[in-house]
């Protein structure tokens, strides 16, 4: 059915899966039915408990994201485990904070590497698996709202997210004929690690939240409910969007 949610049968890859945003969607993927395959730097141990409460299956897939080493191995890794991988979150993202004036070629490097190059050629084998078999399956990208705006002291972030924005609308434009949705979320300002040194900022952290219309930061499960939809038969028709979930924010 076109308006079902429910993604049993399904297995989904999410990257960035041991704390935050990508813990929380993993779990909601295993919620609405999805056996996942977890990708991450650090222990997923945590995770992997919580989407087995669920009531699915779950796997752990060591890879540092910041090279494109691992990227065949984590589709290779996750056809052994489930003979399947039908979603792909790409989730995985870091943030370096600097004036413009000061930034360094490094943290430029270091973020659109892990947030805008691994993203591109994980989806790219992602994409020439379906291609190969199924002809069916979701990639959802995490954006940002410096998908939209232009932040202050994060250039490399801005850019980064940005571009993965665009990227998202290119990959949707050129792969939905072949049976693949690419779309993106832009979370709002979340509690994370990503956003610690915002909340910690008394005047940042205030200046925040009185343009949050929903009065508050997003908590991680807030984000579920887009995950979902975008990687289930509901949103078969959508293709290239940025949904921005966020408090209403952008509405401002
Ligand atoms: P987070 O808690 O810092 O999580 C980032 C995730 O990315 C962690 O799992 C981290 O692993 C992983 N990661 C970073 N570099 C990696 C690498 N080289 N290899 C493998 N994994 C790597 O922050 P978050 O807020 O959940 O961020 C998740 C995504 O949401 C990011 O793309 C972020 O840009 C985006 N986002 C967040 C917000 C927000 O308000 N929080 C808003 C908009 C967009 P480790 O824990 O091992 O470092």
């Amino acid at each position: 059915m076109a308006t079902s949610f429910d993604l049993t049968g399904k297995t989904a890859i999410v990257t960035g899966a041991n704390t935050g945003l990508g813990q929380a969607i993993a779990v909601a993927l295993a919620q609405a039915g999805a056996d996942v395959a977890l990708v991450g730097r650090s222990s997923m141990a945590e995770t992997q408990t919580a989407v087995e409460a669920a009531g699915n299956r779950a796997v752990s897939i060591q890879a540092d994201l910041s090279t494109l080493e691992p990227i065949d191995r984590i589709i290779e890794e996750t056809l052994a485990w489930s003979g399947q991988a039908d979603i792909l979150v790409n989730n995985a993202g870091i943030i370096r904070r600097a004036d413009a004036l000061d930034f360094t070629e490094a943290d430029w490097d270091a973020v659109m590497d892990v947030n805008l190059k691994t993203v591109f050629f994980l989806s790219q084998a992602f994409a020439r698996h379906l291609v190969a078999t199924t002809r069916s399956g979701k990639i959802i990208n995490i954006a940002s709202l410096l998908s939209f705006q232009g932040g202050i002291r994060i250039p490399s972030y801005t850019a980064s997210k940005s571009g993965l924005a665009g990227l998202t609308r290119l990959l949707a434009c050129e792969w939905a004929a072949k049976g693949i949705n690419v779309n993106a979320i832009a979370p709002g300002y979340f509690s994370t690690n990503n956003t610690d040194a915002l909340r910690a900022d008394p005047d940042r952290n205030v200046a925040i939240l009185n343009r949050i219309p929903a009065g508050h930061w997003g908590q991680p499960e807030e984000l579920g409910g887009a995950a979902v939809f975008l990687a289930s038969p509901a949103s078969d028709y959508v293709h290239g969007i940025v949904l921005p979930v966020d408090g209403g924010w952008l509405a401002r």
